[in-house]
C-alpha cells in the first residue's frame, strides 16, 4: 500500500460517477473565439460579461502601470504592498457603490471568507441562502457562529428562523445573482426582514456588479444604501475583466476588516497594475452603457429562441442562462456534443449543484455577435434533434 492509495480510490470513484473535474488550457486571450487545448473554439462559459478582459484600453493601462510599479505588489496591504493605484481604486469603488469606503481583497473567495469570519463568532448566528456561493458557505461554516441555511430566496423561511434565534449578532448572507441559476435575490424583502429582526445583511454581487443597474452598480448599490445592505461584496474578475474583489460599506465595517479579516491581512495584495487596469474598467462600465444594452439584447434573443426550440430555461434575467438536464451523464453528453460543433459550454455537476440538477451553464458576453449566438442556437437545435428534448426540469 502506498501512502496515497486511499486518495487514488476516492479519485477513481469520482471518475466512475462522471463527476471528475478536468481543466482546459487557453492559448489566447479571453474572448468568445479563442484557442482551447490547441483548437479554435467559440466559448459560452466565461464570466467576462462586458468583454473588458481584453479591451485595448484596459490592457494599455495595465502595461503602463506595470512599467511604473513592476509586476508584483511585493507585500500585503498592511506591510508595504498598498500602492497609490490600490488606494485610488478603493476610493473610486466606494464612490461608485455609494458607500463610505471600499477595501480590496485578492480574490472574491477570500473577501467572503474573511468578512464573515471577522463579523461573527461563537455567540452569533449566520443565515445563508442554501444556494449561496461556496465561499460564503465556507465563511459561515468556519466562522464559529451558529450556521443555518434557509430555502432559496424564501424570505418566510428565513423569517421563521430569525424569530427563533436569540444570538448576539445576526448576519444574513445572500448571493445577489446566483452563480449557477442566474436568478436574483429579493433584495428589498431581505432588507425589510433584516431591519425587522435586527440583523445585518451581506450581499455578494459578484455577477450583478457591472451588468445590472443604470451605471452598472449591480443589483444593490443603485437602490439600497449602506444602512440597508451593510456589507456589499463585488468581484473584479467577472464584468470588470481583471482580478480581485472588494467589500464596500461603512467606516466601521472596513476598519473591522482591516483589523480582523485574516485573508485580507495575511496575503499579498493584487498587483498594482491590476488595480490600475480595473480603474479603466470602472470608467468604461460607467461611460459605455451600450455594453449592457447589447448584452441584454443577446440574453433576450437567446431566451426567446431557446424557448422556441422547446428548451426549458430558468427564471434568469442575467448573462447566466443554465439549461438543467438532470443527470451527470446527459449533461456531459450535451457538453461533448456542443464541443464537437466547436462550442465550449461547461457541464456543471454535483457537488457544485444539487444531485439531479446537473446543467449546461451558458454565459453571455457583450463581445458575442448575433452570428455567434446563431451558431449556439443551431447547435442546440441539432442536439435536441439527435438526443431528444430534455424533460424540462424546473428547479
Ligand atoms: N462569489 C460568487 C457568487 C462567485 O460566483 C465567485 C466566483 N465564481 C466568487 C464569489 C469568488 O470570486 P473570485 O473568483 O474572485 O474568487
Amino acid at each position: 500500500m502506498s501512502a496515497f492509495d486511499s486518495l487514488r480510490t476516492t479519485l477513481t470513484e469520482r471518475q466512475q460517477a462522471h463527476l471528475y473535474r478536468t481543466r482546459r488550457t487557453l492559448g489566447q486571450a479571453q474572448q468568445p473565439e479563442t484557442v482551447i487545448d490547441g483548437k479554435p473554439m467559440l466559448t459560452f462559459c466565461s464570466n467576462d460579461y462586458l468583454g473588458l478582459a481584453n479591451d485595448p484600453r484596459v490592457v494599455a493601462r495595465f502595461q503602463a502601470a506595470a512599467s511604473t510599479y513592476g509586476v508584483g505588489s511585493g507585500a500585503s496591504h498592511l506591510v508595504n504592498g498598498h500602492s497609490e493605484e490600490h488606494h485610488q481604486l478603493e476610493q473610486e469603488l466606494a464612490a461608485f457603490t455609494g458607500r463610505d469606503r471600499a477595501l480590496l481583497f485578492s480574490t472574491g473567495f477570500m473577501a467572503n471568507l474573511g468578512t464573515i469570519q471577522a463579523l461573527v463568532d461563537k455567540p452569533d448566528a449566520v443565515f445563508e441562502d442554501r444556494l449561496n456561493h461556496a465561499s460564503l458557505l465556507d465563511g459561515g461554516l468556519h466562522s464559529g457562529a451558529k450556521f443555518q441555511r434557509y430555502l432559496h430566496n424564501d424570505v418566510d423561511n428565513l423569517t421563521r428562523r430569525l424569530e427563533k434565534d436569540q444570538s448576539r449578532r445576526r448576519l444574513i448572507v445572500t448571493d445577489g445573482v446566483f452563480s449557477m441559476d442566474g436568478d436574483c435575490a429579493p433584495i428589498g424583502e431581505l432588507v425589510n426582514c433584516a431591519q425587522q429582526h435586527n440583523a445585518w445583511l451581506m450581499v455578494d454581487d459578484a455577477h450583478g456588479f457591472g451588468c445590472i443597474g443604470s451605471k452598472g452598480q449591480g443589483l444593490v448599490a443603485e437602490h439600497f444604501d449602506q444602512n440597508q445592505v451593510q456589507v456589499l461584496m463585488g468581484t473584479l474578475g467577472k464584468a470588470f475583466g481583471t482580478s480581485g474583489a472588494f467589500i464596500a460599506g461603512s467606516e466601521t465595517l472596513i476598519e473591522t476588516l482591516i483589523q480582523f479579516a485574516r485573508p485580507y491581512i495575511y496575503t499579498t495584495a493584487i498587483p498594482p497594475a491590476v488595480a490600475a487596469a480595473t480603474r479603466t474598467s470602472l470608467q468604461l462600465v460607467q461611460t459605455e452603457p451600450e455594453r449592457r444594452t447589447q448584452l441584454n439584447k443577446l440574453i433576450q434573443r437567446f431566451r426567446q429562441e431557446a424557448k422556441a426550440l422547446g428548451l426549458t430555461l430558468m427564471d434568469s434575467p442575467t448573462p447566466i442562462q443554465p439549461i438543467v438536464l438532470g443527470s451527470e451523464t446527459e449533461t456531459l453528453a450535451w457538453s461533448q456534443a456542443l464541443e464537437a460543433e466547436g462550442l465550449l459550454v461547461t457541464a456543471i455537476r454535483p457537488p457544485t449543484v444539487a444531485k439531479g440538477s446537473a446543467r449546461l451553464r451558458i454565459t453571455f458576453s457583450t463581445s458575442h455577435t448575433d452570428a455567434q449566438l446563431d451558431r449556439l442556437l443551431d447547435s442546440l437545435d441539432k442536439i435536441c434533434q439527435q438526443r431528444g428534448l430534455p424533460n424540462g426540469i424546473q428547479l
